[in-house]
Protein backbone atom coordinates (compact mmCIF):
# COMPACT_ATOMS: atom_id res chain seq x y z
CA UNK A 1 0.00 0.00 0.00
CA UNK A 2 1.42 3.45 -0.69
CA UNK A 3 0.86 6.57 1.18
CA UNK A 4 -1.26 9.35 0.77
CA UNK A 5 0.09 12.28 -0.92
CA UNK A 6 1.06 15.16 1.70
CA UNK A 7 -1.73 18.05 0.39
CA UNK A 8 -0.22 20.35 -0.70
CA UNK A 9 2.69 19.07 -1.78
CA UNK A 10 4.30 17.18 -4.64
CA UNK A 11 2.30 14.47 -6.20
CA UNK A 12 5.48 11.69 -5.38
CA UNK A 13 5.59 13.09 -1.90
CA UNK A 14 4.03 10.71 0.32
CA UNK A 15 1.95 12.08 3.42
CA UNK A 16 4.45 11.80 6.56
CA UNK A 17 3.26 9.57 9.05
CA UNK A 18 3.54 10.09 13.03
CA UNK A 19 5.26 8.06 15.38
CA UNK A 20 3.78 7.84 18.66
CA UNK A 21 6.56 7.08 21.07
CA UNK A 22 5.63 6.62 24.68
CA UNK A 23 7.14 3.86 26.82
CA UNK A 24 9.33 2.86 23.66
CA UNK A 25 11.78 5.60 24.09
CA UNK A 26 14.63 3.89 21.09
CA UNK A 27 15.59 3.63 17.79
CA UNK A 28 16.77 0.20 17.72
CA UNK A 29 13.92 -2.82 17.71
CA UNK A 30 11.11 -0.48 17.84
CA UNK A 31 8.74 -2.02 15.56
CA UNK A 32 6.74 1.24 14.95
CA UNK A 33 9.84 3.42 14.01
CA UNK A 34 10.76 0.51 11.96
CA UNK A 35 7.57 0.15 9.98
CA UNK A 36 7.08 4.00 9.18
CA UNK A 37 10.66 4.25 8.40
CA UNK A 38 10.56 1.21 5.74
CA UNK A 39 7.36 3.19 4.50
CA UNK A 40 9.97 5.90 2.75
CA UNK A 41 7.58 8.21 3.70
CA UNK A 42 8.47 11.40 6.31
CA UNK A 43 7.84 10.36 9.57
CA UNK A 44 7.54 12.73 12.58
CA UNK A 45 8.24 11.62 15.95
CA UNK A 46 6.17 12.99 18.42
CA UNK A 47 5.94 12.79 22.58
CA UNK A 48 3.44 13.90 24.17
CA UNK A 49 3.33 15.09 27.88
CA UNK A 50 -0.03 14.13 28.89
CA UNK A 51 -1.04 15.30 32.17
CA UNK A 52 -3.92 12.41 32.60
CA UNK A 53 -0.97 9.96 33.12
CA UNK A 54 0.46 10.88 36.39
CA UNK A 55 4.22 9.78 36.99
CA UNK A 56 5.97 10.18 39.60
CA UNK A 57 9.04 12.95 40.42
CA UNK A 58 11.86 10.29 39.87
CA UNK A 59 10.21 9.47 36.61
CA UNK A 60 9.88 13.04 35.61
CA UNK A 61 13.84 12.99 35.73
CA UNK A 62 14.26 10.15 34.32
CA UNK A 63 11.53 11.18 30.73
CA UNK A 64 13.07 14.73 30.81
CA UNK A 65 17.04 12.96 30.40
CA UNK A 66 15.31 9.99 27.73
CA UNK A 67 13.64 12.69 25.62
CA UNK A 68 16.80 14.95 25.96
CA UNK A 69 18.44 11.47 24.18
CA UNK A 70 16.59 10.64 22.29
CA UNK A 71 16.11 13.78 20.36
CA UNK A 72 19.84 13.89 20.00
CA UNK A 73 19.69 10.15 18.32
CA UNK A 74 17.27 11.19 16.09
CA UNK A 75 18.99 13.92 14.72
CA UNK A 76 22.21 11.73 14.33
CA UNK A 77 19.95 10.45 11.37
CA UNK A 78 18.21 13.65 10.14
CA UNK A 79 15.09 13.48 12.36
CA UNK A 80 14.00 15.75 15.61
CA UNK A 81 11.68 15.03 18.61
CA UNK A 82 8.51 16.67 18.50
CA UNK A 83 7.51 17.39 22.00
CA UNK A 84 3.54 18.41 23.00
CA UNK A 85 1.83 19.29 25.85
CA UNK A 86 -1.72 18.17 26.96
CA UNK A 87 -4.71 15.70 26.29
CA UNK A 88 -3.16 12.88 24.17
CA UNK A 89 -6.32 12.36 21.82
CA UNK A 90 -6.04 16.66 21.51
CA UNK A 91 -2.63 16.73 20.89
CA UNK A 92 -1.95 13.44 18.27
CA UNK A 93 -5.25 14.95 16.60
CA UNK A 94 -3.71 18.46 16.25
CA UNK A 95 -0.11 17.37 15.24
CA UNK A 96 -2.44 14.99 12.23
CA UNK A 97 -4.31 18.26 11.26
CA UNK A 98 -1.01 19.94 10.76
CA UNK A 99 1.14 17.84 9.11
CA UNK A 100 -1.75 15.87 6.67
CA UNK A 101 -0.11 12.76 8.29
CA UNK A 102 -1.65 9.92 6.81
CA UNK A 103 -0.81 6.97 8.86
CA UNK A 104 -0.44 6.53 13.02
CA UNK A 105 2.58 4.28 14.02
CA UNK A 106 2.36 3.32 17.47
CA UNK A 107 3.71 0.08 20.21
CA UNK A 108 0.79 -1.03 22.42
CA UNK A 109 1.03 -0.48 26.68
CA UNK A 110 -1.46 -2.69 28.64
CA UNK A 111 -2.08 -0.22 31.70
CA UNK A 112 -5.37 0.49 32.16
CA UNK A 113 -5.10 4.77 31.12
CA UNK A 114 -2.62 3.94 28.65
CA UNK A 115 -5.08 1.43 27.30
CA UNK A 116 -7.99 3.76 27.66
CA UNK A 117 -6.34 6.55 25.79
CA UNK A 118 -4.85 4.54 22.75
CA UNK A 119 -8.93 2.90 22.71
CA UNK A 120 -10.06 6.67 22.11
CA UNK A 121 -7.45 8.04 19.59
CA UNK A 122 -8.14 4.21 17.63
CA UNK A 123 -12.05 5.00 17.34
CA UNK A 124 -11.22 8.89 16.91
CA UNK A 125 -8.68 8.12 13.97
CA UNK A 126 -11.06 6.05 12.48
CA UNK A 127 -13.78 8.58 12.27
CA UNK A 128 -11.78 10.79 10.24
CA UNK A 129 -9.73 8.13 8.25
CA UNK A 130 -6.39 8.12 9.78
CA UNK A 131 -4.85 4.68 9.29
CA UNK A 132 -3.19 3.49 12.78
CA UNK A 133 -0.94 1.09 12.59
CA UNK A 134 -0.25 -0.64 16.07
CA UNK A 135 2.83 -3.14 17.01
CA UNK A 136 3.46 -4.83 20.26
CA UNK A 137 4.94 -3.64 23.52
CA UNK A 138 7.98 -3.90 25.28
CA UNK A 139 6.77 -7.67 26.89
CA UNK A 140 7.66 -11.13 25.74
CA UNK A 141 3.70 -12.03 25.47
CA UNK A 142 0.81 -9.86 24.69
CA UNK A 143 -1.31 -10.41 28.08
CA UNK A 144 -4.24 -11.64 26.03
CA UNK A 145 -2.32 -14.50 24.26
CA UNK A 146 -1.28 -16.99 26.97
CA UNK A 147 -4.33 -18.88 28.72
CA UNK A 148 -4.14 -21.67 30.82
CA UNK A 149 -5.62 -25.18 29.50
CA UNK A 150 -8.95 -23.77 30.67
CA UNK A 151 -8.30 -20.84 28.96
CA UNK A 152 -8.22 -18.43 31.91
CA UNK A 153 -5.64 -15.96 32.17
CA UNK A 154 -2.75 -16.94 34.43
CA UNK A 155 -2.68 -16.23 38.47
CA UNK A 156 0.27 -18.35 39.41
CA UNK A 157 3.80 -17.31 38.73
CA UNK A 158 5.49 -21.24 37.83
CA UNK A 159 2.66 -22.39 35.22
CA UNK A 160 2.91 -18.79 33.70
CA UNK A 161 6.23 -18.93 33.32
CA UNK A 162 6.28 -22.54 32.42
CA UNK A 163 4.27 -22.15 29.28
CA UNK A 164 5.65 -18.74 27.94
CA UNK A 165 9.37 -20.00 28.45
CA UNK A 166 7.81 -22.79 25.98
CA UNK A 167 5.82 -20.77 23.78
CA UNK A 168 8.27 -17.62 22.97
CA UNK A 169 10.01 -17.28 20.26
CA UNK A 170 11.99 -14.16 19.82
CA UNK A 171 11.16 -11.89 16.56
CA UNK A 172 13.50 -10.92 14.28
CA UNK A 173 15.45 -7.66 15.46
CA UNK A 174 13.78 -4.58 13.77
CA UNK A 175 16.76 -3.06 12.34
CA UNK A 176 17.34 0.50 13.59
CA UNK A 177 16.84 3.16 10.68
CA UNK A 178 20.06 4.73 9.54
CA UNK A 179 18.16 7.30 8.40
CA UNK A 180 14.36 9.13 8.36
CA UNK A 181 13.10 11.14 6.08
CA UNK A 182 12.01 14.69 7.38
CA UNK A 183 8.75 16.45 6.45
CA UNK A 184 8.79 19.22 4.19
CA UNK A 185 8.18 21.75 7.65
CA UNK A 186 7.96 20.92 11.03
CA UNK A 187 5.16 21.14 13.34
CA UNK A 188 5.33 23.33 16.48
CA UNK A 189 6.99 21.55 19.08
CA UNK A 190 7.65 22.52 23.09
CA UNK A 191 11.46 22.79 23.41
CA UNK A 192 12.67 19.71 25.57
CA UNK A 193 13.46 21.80 28.65
CA UNK A 194 9.53 21.63 29.15
CA UNK A 195 10.01 17.77 29.90
CA UNK A 196 13.00 18.75 32.19
CA UNK A 197 12.99 18.24 35.81
CA UNK A 198 15.91 20.27 37.54
CA UNK A 199 14.68 18.98 41.33
CA UNK A 200 17.55 20.02 44.12
CA UNK A 201 16.90 16.01 45.08
CA UNK A 202 17.83 14.62 41.25
CA UNK A 203 21.73 14.68 41.45
CA UNK A 204 22.33 11.67 43.00
CA UNK A 205 20.14 10.40 40.14
CA UNK A 206 22.23 12.06 37.95
CA UNK A 207 25.74 10.79 39.25
CA UNK A 208 23.81 7.00 38.85
CA UNK A 209 22.26 6.24 35.53
CA UNK A 210 22.45 7.90 32.18
CA UNK A 211 19.24 7.65 30.85
CA UNK A 212 18.39 6.84 27.21
CA UNK A 213 19.37 4.20 24.76
CA UNK A 214 22.99 4.21 24.61
CA UNK A 215 23.21 4.12 28.62
CA UNK A 216 21.00 0.69 28.55
CA UNK A 217 23.26 -0.46 25.42
CA UNK A 218 25.95 -0.36 28.15
CA UNK A 219 24.38 -2.21 30.70
CA UNK A 220 23.44 -4.42 28.57
CA UNK A 221 27.32 -5.25 27.41
CA UNK A 222 28.48 -5.21 31.13
CA UNK A 223 26.01 -8.15 31.72
CA UNK A 224 27.98 -10.20 29.58
CA UNK A 225 30.71 -10.18 32.09
CA UNK A 226 28.37 -10.91 35.38
CA UNK A 227 25.79 -13.02 34.12
CA UNK A 228 27.42 -16.09 35.04
CA UNK A 229 27.36 -14.76 38.53
CA UNK A 230 23.75 -13.81 38.87
CA UNK A 231 21.78 -16.49 40.29
CA UNK A 232 24.61 -15.71 43.70
CA UNK A 233 24.92 -12.07 43.02
CA UNK A 234 21.68 -10.78 42.60
CA UNK A 235 20.55 -11.29 46.44
CA UNK A 236 23.97 -8.79 47.45
CA UNK A 237 23.06 -5.38 47.72
CA UNK A 238 26.87 -4.64 48.03
CA UNK A 239 27.27 -6.15 45.26
CA UNK A 240 26.81 -5.00 41.73
CA UNK A 241 25.12 -8.12 40.67
CA UNK A 242 21.89 -7.41 39.02
CA UNK A 243 21.38 -5.84 35.55
CA UNK A 244 20.20 -2.23 36.62
CA UNK A 245 18.42 -2.23 33.48
CA UNK A 246 14.57 -1.73 35.10
CA UNK A 247 14.40 1.93 34.56
CA UNK A 248 15.35 1.02 31.01
CA UNK A 249 12.72 -1.20 30.22
CA UNK A 250 10.12 0.56 32.07
CA UNK A 251 10.85 3.57 29.49
CA UNK A 252 11.80 1.30 26.44
CA UNK A 253 15.13 2.03 26.23
CA UNK A 254 16.20 -1.30 25.36
CA UNK A 255 14.06 -3.95 23.55
CA UNK A 256 13.09 -6.98 25.51
CA UNK A 257 13.43 -9.67 22.65
CA UNK A 258 17.49 -7.77 23.20
CA UNK A 259 18.30 -8.67 26.36
CA UNK A 260 16.41 -12.38 25.78
CA UNK A 261 18.39 -12.92 22.29
CA UNK A 262 21.38 -12.49 24.18
CA UNK A 263 21.39 -14.48 26.65
CA UNK A 264 18.59 -17.27 25.22
CA UNK A 265 21.17 -20.10 25.54
CA UNK A 266 19.76 -23.61 26.97
CA UNK A 267 16.44 -23.87 28.99
CA UNK A 268 15.10 -20.42 29.26
CA UNK A 269 12.80 -21.82 31.80
CA UNK A 270 15.98 -22.62 34.58
CA UNK A 271 17.55 -19.86 33.48
CA UNK A 272 17.44 -17.40 36.44
CA UNK A 273 17.89 -13.83 35.00
CA UNK A 274 15.64 -14.76 32.27
CA UNK A 275 12.46 -16.13 35.25
CA UNK A 276 12.89 -11.61 36.21
CA UNK A 277 11.83 -10.83 32.97
CA UNK A 278 9.31 -13.53 33.26
CA UNK A 279 8.14 -11.82 36.31
CA UNK A 280 7.93 -9.00 34.51
CA UNK A 281 5.46 -10.54 32.04
CA UNK A 282 3.94 -12.10 34.97
CA UNK A 283 2.80 -8.52 36.87
CA UNK A 284 1.91 -6.86 33.41
CA UNK A 285 -0.47 -10.08 32.73
CA UNK A 286 -1.94 -9.57 35.94
CA UNK A 287 -2.40 -5.80 35.49
CA UNK A 288 -4.18 -6.07 32.44
CA UNK A 289 -6.68 -8.82 33.53
CA UNK A 290 -7.26 -7.19 36.59
CA UNK A 291 -7.11 -3.23 36.34
CA UNK A 292 -7.25 -2.81 39.85
CA UNK A 293 -4.46 -4.35 41.13
CA UNK A 294 -2.88 -0.76 42.22
CA UNK A 295 -5.81 0.14 44.21
CA UNK A 296 -7.74 -2.99 45.66
CA UNK A 297 -5.91 -6.17 47.93
CA UNK A 298 -5.94 -8.94 45.07
CA UNK A 299 -7.41 -11.09 47.91
CA UNK A 300 -10.66 -9.00 49.33
CA UNK A 301 -10.28 -10.83 52.76
CA UNK A 302 -7.31 -8.16 53.68
CA UNK A 303 -9.93 -5.17 52.95
CA UNK A 304 -10.84 -5.45 56.66
CA UNK A 305 -7.19 -5.31 58.11
CA UNK A 306 -6.77 -2.83 60.69
CA UNK A 307 -3.88 -0.89 59.34
CA UNK A 308 -2.46 1.55 61.26
CA UNK A 309 -2.33 5.27 60.53
CA UNK A 310 0.74 6.36 58.71
CA UNK A 311 1.98 9.97 60.18
CA UNK A 312 5.00 9.91 61.98
CA UNK A 313 5.69 5.88 60.93
CA UNK A 314 5.59 6.43 57.60
CA UNK A 315 8.28 9.24 57.67
CA UNK A 316 10.43 7.91 59.65
CA UNK A 317 10.36 4.84 56.81
CA UNK A 318 10.73 7.41 54.08
CA UNK A 319 13.62 9.09 55.63
CA UNK A 320 15.47 6.06 56.33
CA UNK A 321 15.20 6.94 60.44
CA UNK A 322 13.98 3.51 61.49
CA UNK A 323 16.87 2.09 63.50
CA UNK A 324 17.09 -0.86 61.34
CA UNK A 325 19.81 -0.16 59.55
CA UNK A 326 19.24 -2.62 56.68
CA UNK A 327 15.78 -0.78 56.24
CA UNK A 328 17.67 2.52 56.24
CA UNK A 329 19.81 2.10 54.34
CA UNK A 330 17.50 0.97 51.43
CA UNK A 331 15.52 4.10 52.00
CA UNK A 332 18.04 6.14 51.49
CA UNK A 333 20.10 4.38 48.55
CA UNK A 334 16.09 4.84 47.10
CA UNK A 335 16.06 8.40 47.65
CA UNK A 336 19.97 9.44 46.48
CA UNK A 337 19.79 7.17 43.42
CA UNK A 338 15.94 6.23 42.47
CA UNK A 339 16.75 2.82 42.82
CA UNK A 340 16.87 -0.01 45.36
CA UNK A 341 18.25 -3.12 45.19
CA UNK A 342 15.23 -6.09 44.96
CA UNK A 343 16.26 -8.02 48.37
CA UNK A 344 16.05 -4.47 49.87
CA UNK A 345 12.92 -3.40 48.56
CA UNK A 346 11.66 -6.61 49.53
CA UNK A 347 12.82 -6.63 53.77
CA UNK A 348 11.89 -2.18 53.65
CA UNK A 349 8.28 -3.21 52.36
CA UNK A 350 7.75 -6.00 54.77
CA UNK A 351 8.80 -3.78 57.26
CA UNK A 352 6.12 -1.08 56.64
CA UNK A 353 3.51 -3.54 55.95
CA UNK A 354 4.34 -6.13 58.64
CA UNK A 355 6.22 -4.06 61.70
CA UNK A 356 4.78 -1.08 61.03
CA UNK A 357 1.09 -2.06 59.72
CA UNK A 358 1.14 0.48 57.47
CA UNK A 359 -1.57 -0.29 54.45
CA UNK A 360 0.80 -1.55 51.56
CA UNK A 361 -0.82 0.80 49.19
CA UNK A 362 1.19 4.12 51.25
CA UNK A 363 4.53 2.27 50.06
CA UNK A 364 4.28 1.47 46.47
CA UNK A 365 2.83 5.52 46.57
CA UNK A 366 6.18 6.13 47.55
CA UNK A 367 8.23 4.17 45.27
CA UNK A 368 5.76 5.18 42.62
CA UNK A 369 7.19 8.62 43.39
CA UNK A 370 10.95 8.19 43.87
CA UNK A 371 11.80 5.15 41.92
CA UNK A 372 13.18 5.82 38.15
CA UNK A 373 12.05 2.54 37.29
CA UNK A 374 8.48 2.71 38.66
CA UNK A 375 6.04 0.99 36.53
CA UNK A 376 2.44 0.23 37.63
CA UNK A 377 2.36 -3.55 37.23
CA UNK A 378 5.57 -4.23 38.65
CA UNK A 379 5.11 -1.90 41.54
CA UNK A 380 1.53 -3.07 42.53
CA UNK A 381 2.14 -6.91 41.47
CA UNK A 382 5.60 -6.65 44.05
CA UNK A 383 3.57 -4.89 46.51
CA UNK A 384 0.76 -7.23 46.86
CA UNK A 385 3.33 -9.85 46.55
CA UNK A 386 5.19 -8.67 49.49
CA UNK A 387 1.64 -7.98 51.68
CA UNK A 388 0.52 -11.60 51.25
CA UNK A 389 -2.55 -10.11 49.33
CA UNK A 390 -1.67 -10.54 45.59
CA UNK A 391 -2.22 -13.34 43.44
CA UNK A 392 0.37 -15.78 43.85
CA UNK A 393 1.77 -14.07 46.68
CA UNK A 394 4.36 -14.61 49.67
CA UNK A 395 2.34 -16.24 52.52
CA UNK A 396 1.31 -13.24 55.01
CA UNK A 397 3.10 -15.13 57.88
CA UNK A 398 5.81 -14.38 55.75
CA UNK A 399 7.53 -11.62 57.89
CA UNK A 400 11.06 -11.03 56.93
CA UNK A 401 13.46 -10.31 59.93
CA UNK A 402 15.47 -7.16 59.40
CA UNK A 403 18.45 -8.16 60.93
CA UNK A 404 18.93 -11.69 60.09
CA UNK A 405 18.24 -10.95 56.35
CA UNK A 406 21.00 -7.98 56.64
CA UNK A 407 23.52 -10.33 58.42
CA UNK A 408 22.36 -13.05 55.27
CA UNK A 409 22.63 -10.57 52.69
CA UNK A 410 24.95 -8.03 53.65
CA UNK A 411 26.99 -10.28 55.61
CA UNK A 412 29.88 -7.35 55.45
CA UNK A 413 27.68 -4.44 55.91
CA UNK A 414 29.11 -2.67 53.60
CA UNK A 415 26.13 -1.88 52.12
CA UNK A 416 24.89 -0.26 55.16
CA UNK A 417 28.48 1.66 55.75
CA UNK A 418 27.95 3.25 52.34
CA UNK A 419 23.93 4.63 52.93
CA UNK A 420 24.24 4.97 56.33
CA UNK A 421 27.46 6.49 56.86
CA UNK A 422 27.20 7.41 61.04
CA UNK A 423 27.01 3.41 61.30
CA UNK A 424 30.27 2.65 59.23
CA UNK A 425 32.86 2.89 61.82
CA UNK A 426 30.70 0.15 63.71
CA UNK A 427 32.51 -3.08 63.37
CA UNK A 428 31.48 -6.61 62.60
CA UNK A 429 28.25 -8.15 63.49
CA UNK A 430 27.25 -5.14 65.05
CA UNK A 431 25.99 -2.72 62.09
CA UNK A 432 23.05 -5.01 61.52
CA UNK A 433 22.03 -4.30 65.16
CA UNK A 434 23.53 -0.99 66.76
CA UNK A 435 21.07 -1.17 69.43
CA UNK A 436 22.12 -4.37 70.56
CA UNK A 437 26.12 -3.78 70.59
CA UNK A 438 28.11 -2.90 73.82
CA UNK A 439 28.10 0.99 74.91
CA UNK A 440 31.88 0.70 74.78
CA UNK A 441 31.63 -0.47 71.26
CA UNK A 442 29.20 2.16 70.09
CA UNK A 443 31.35 4.65 71.79
CA UNK A 444 34.96 4.00 69.84
CA UNK A 445 32.69 3.88 66.99
CA UNK A 446 31.23 7.33 67.43
CA UNK A 447 27.54 6.70 67.46
CA UNK A 448 25.10 7.99 70.33
CA UNK A 449 22.11 6.30 69.71
CA UNK A 450 19.24 8.54 69.74
CA UNK A 451 21.29 11.01 68.65
CA UNK A 452 23.72 9.91 65.96
CA UNK A 453 21.80 7.14 64.89
CA UNK A 454 17.93 6.09 65.87
CA UNK A 455 17.10 3.29 68.24
CA UNK A 456 14.92 0.78 66.65
CA UNK A 457 10.97 2.30 66.44
CA UNK A 458 9.80 -0.74 66.92
CA UNK A 459 10.65 -4.02 68.29
CA UNK A 460 10.81 -6.61 65.59
CA UNK A 461 10.00 -9.74 67.85
CA UNK A 462 6.76 -7.70 69.10
CA UNK A 463 5.63 -6.21 65.83
CA UNK A 464 5.97 -9.92 64.13
CA UNK A 465 3.54 -11.51 67.06
CA UNK A 466 1.29 -8.51 66.54
CA UNK A 467 1.00 -8.90 62.94
CA UNK A 468 0.54 -12.70 62.80
CA UNK A 469 -2.09 -12.07 65.23
CA UNK A 470 -4.08 -9.18 63.49
CA UNK A 471 -3.60 -11.54 60.25
CA UNK A 472 -4.48 -14.86 62.14
CA UNK A 473 -8.10 -12.71 63.91
CA UNK A 474 -8.52 -11.49 60.89
CA UNK A 475 -7.99 -14.45 58.86
CA UNK A 476 -7.08 -13.07 55.67
CA UNK A 477 -6.30 -16.72 53.47
CA UNK A 478 -5.52 -17.51 50.02
P1 LIG B 1 17.64 -7.70 37.50
O1 LIG B 1 17.80 -8.61 38.65
O2 LIG B 1 18.80 -7.45 36.64
O3 LIG B 1 16.43 -8.28 36.64
C1 LIG B 1 16.27 -8.02 35.25
C2 LIG B 1 14.91 -7.41 35.00
O4 LIG B 1 13.89 -8.30 35.39
C3 LIG B 1 14.66 -6.13 35.79
O5 LIG B 1 15.23 -5.02 35.15
C4 LIG B 1 13.14 -6.10 35.81
O6 LIG B 1 12.60 -5.59 34.61
C5 LIG B 1 12.78 -7.57 35.91
N1 LIG B 1 12.57 -7.94 37.32
C6 LIG B 1 13.49 -8.29 38.23
N2 LIG B 1 12.91 -8.58 39.42
C7 LIG B 1 11.58 -8.41 39.22
C8 LIG B 1 10.44 -8.54 40.06
N3 LIG B 1 10.53 -8.92 41.35
N4 LIG B 1 9.24 -8.24 39.55
C9 LIG B 1 9.10 -7.85 38.26
N5 LIG B 1 10.14 -7.71 37.42
C10 LIG B 1 11.36 -7.99 37.89
N6 LIG B 1 10.49 -3.29 39.34
C11 LIG B 1 10.23 -2.34 38.42
O7 LIG B 1 10.73 -2.43 37.29
N7 LIG B 1 9.43 -1.26 38.73
C12 LIG B 1 8.85 -1.11 39.95
O8 LIG B 1 8.12 -0.14 40.16
C13 LIG B 1 9.14 -2.08 40.94
N8 LIG B 1 8.64 -1.96 42.20
C14 LIG B 1 8.93 -2.93 43.15
C15 LIG B 1 8.38 -2.81 44.43
C16 LIG B 1 8.66 -3.78 45.40
C17 LIG B 1 8.06 -3.65 46.79
C18 LIG B 1 9.50 -4.87 45.09
C19 LIG B 1 9.80 -5.93 46.12
C20 LIG B 1 10.03 -5.00 43.81
C21 LIG B 1 9.75 -4.04 42.82
N9 LIG B 1 10.28 -4.16 41.52
C22 LIG B 1 9.98 -3.19 40.58
C23 LIG B 1 10.97 -5.38 41.09
C24 LIG B 1 12.50 -5.40 41.25
O9 LIG B 1 12.88 -4.97 42.51
C25 LIG B 1 13.21 -4.57 40.19
O10 LIG B 1 12.72 -4.85 38.90
C26 LIG B 1 14.71 -4.87 40.21
O11 LIG B 1 15.25 -4.58 41.48
C27 LIG B 1 15.40 -4.05 39.15
O12 LIG B 1 16.79 -4.19 39.22
P2 LIG B 1 17.59 -4.86 38.02
O13 LIG B 1 17.18 -4.23 36.74
O14 LIG B 1 19.02 -4.82 38.38
O15 LIG B 1 17.03 -6.34 38.05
Amino acid sequence: MSPAPHPGSPAHTPAPRIVWLRRDLRLDDNPALDAAAASGAPVIPVFVLDPTEEIGGASRWWRGQSLAALDTSLRAIGSRLILRAGRSLDQILRAVAETGASHLHFNRRYEPAGLRIDAEIVTEARRIGLEVHEYPGNRLHEPWALKTLKGDSFRVFTPFWRRLAEQYRSPQAWPKPQQLAAPAAWPTSLPLEAAAEHAHWSAGMAAQWQPGESGAAGLLASLDGKIGEYGDARDRPARDGTSRLSPHLAWGEISVHAIWRRFAAGNPAEHGFLRELGWRDFNSHLLYHFPDLPKRNWNSRFDSFPWAQPGEALRSWQRGLTGYPIVDAGMRQLWQTGWMHNRVRMITASFLIKDLLIDWREGERWFWDTLVDADLAQNSGNWQWVAGSGADAAPYFRIFNPTTQSAKFDPDGDYIRHFVPELAKLPGHHIHAPDLAPASMLSSAGVTLGRDYPRPMVDHAMARTRALSLYQNGKPQR
